[in-house]
């Protein structure tokens, strides 16, 4: 693990991130500036390799980022999973062609990729999405509705997921491509400044250079390992949502009173506290368990990262609603960051896989390993 990146990264959420969340969260929008400064820190993509321009940064690492991120700020983290997703995919299955043309913007943030497989009528399942790739001439038609895309609202490149034929393809689309209509979504309940869109895709015409790995077999490789990836940063951003919950409640409840004594004193309060503290212990060294499969090239990463974010959403989700609680009405208001800390939580426990889906996945392993 390298620490010197990670003391930077501390200082800009304590700094930059952390103490204009809320303003983030009511504007519904990041400035320009701040995800500038991500580029600046070199966080977009540094886990790509040096000879594409990245810093080779490993995953365990990566996670600790995005925890850290996620502390300050679950709008800013969901762009950098959505970002590092795309990155990760044209890294993994770009043609060398695909890779010169992308990889260096989107490693410095110049060019912000979101991940687009989502649709009205299909979320969970996503073999049940509509969106079609018909062939045309040399290239491809494609025509569709995805939703609740992420950073949509700022994209230059969505990585689109459509049937084509027998089978899923992906797509990079530049998003000034003819055809391509993006409406923001306003009034999430959280993650609210990561500029969710709903993006109209009508006969997009485009070359068969945007094909990103084997057409007709997106499924299995380009969308399993980027969800992969994914669903390792919303837990490790989970976990930073679990300590931002425990940070504010060790604060307030060393100021506030209660009958001529102060909050922290009281046991019932000492339990949620000491059930935080375990909380994000438990699920950082889950997350970093399996970082370290990543790092290592051990497929058991993919149960791993499901264990990690099933335990860290829903550990997040619980301490963000006893933070709530420990504020009082106080916590109901926007004066505490823990209100938006109780929203974002629950959207963990939707995101990358809901819990159900990682209940049903985790328990399958359990029988499989068993037989
Ligand atoms: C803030 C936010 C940001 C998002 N960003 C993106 C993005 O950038 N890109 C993108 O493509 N998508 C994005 N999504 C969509 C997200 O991936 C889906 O919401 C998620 O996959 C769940 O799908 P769904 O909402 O259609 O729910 P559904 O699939 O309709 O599920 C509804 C409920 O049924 C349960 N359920 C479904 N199937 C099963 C089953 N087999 N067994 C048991 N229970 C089941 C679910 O757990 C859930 O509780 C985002 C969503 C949100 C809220």
């Amino acid at each position: 693990m390298s620490t010197a990146i990670l003391d930077d990264v501390r200082a800009f959420v304590d700094t930059e991130v952390a103490p204009n969340a809320e303003e983030f969260d009511r504007a519904e929008r990041l400035p320009r500036a701040l995800l500038d400064r991500v580029g600046e820190l070199g966080l977009w993509a540094p886990f790509l390799p040096a000879e594409v321009g990245g810093a080779g940064l490993d995953m365990v690492t990566l996670g600790r980022i995005h925890e850290e991120i996620g502390r300050g700020c679950s709008g800013l983290r969901s762009m950098l999973t959505v970002h590092t997703m795309v990155s990760w995919a044209v890294g993994r299955w770009g043609s060398d062609a695909q890779r010169d043309r992308w990889l260096p913007q989107l490693i410095k943030g110049e060019t912000f990729g979101v991940f687009a497989l989502s649709e009205p009528d299909s979320g969970s399942d996503a073999s049940a999405a509509g969106t079609l790739a018909v062939p045309d001439g040399d290239g491809w038609v494609l025509d569709g509705r995805k939703k609740w895309i992420t950073g949509g609202q700022v994209a230059d490149v969505l990585l689109v997921f459509a049937r084509s034929g027998q089978g899923m393809s992906a797509f990079l689309v530049p998003r000034d491509a003819a055809g391509v209509e993006i409406s923001p979504i306003p009034n999430m309940l959280g993650t609210r400044s990561s500029m969710i869109a709903e993006v109209v895709l009508r006969d997009v015409r485009i070359g068969a250079d945007a094909v990103l790995g084997p057409p007709g077999w997106a499924a299995g490789t380009v969308m399993t390992g980027a969800l992969d990836l994914g669903r390792y940063s919303v837990a490790c951003g989970s976990v930073g949502i679990i300590q931002a919950c425990l940070d504010a409640c060790v604060a307030y409840t060393s100021r506030r009173t209660v009958r001529d004594g102060q909050l922290r004193d009281l046991q019932l309060i000492r339990r949620k506290v000491s059930d935080m503290v375990t909380s994000a212990r438990a699920a950082r060294l889950l997350c970093e368990h399996a970082g370290r499969l990543k790092d290592a090239g051990d497929p058991a990463t993919i149960m791993a990262s499901w264990v990690a974010k099933y335990y860290a959403s829903t550990a997040a989700a619980t301490a963000a609603s006893d933070a709530v609680q420990i504020h009082g009405a106080n916590g109901c208001s926007p004066d505490y960051p823990v209100a938006r800390l109780y929203r974002d939580a629950k959207i963990m426990e939707i995101i990358e896989g809901s819990s159900e889906l990682q209940q049903t996945t985790i328990a399958e392993e359990a029988y499989r390993e068993a037989a």
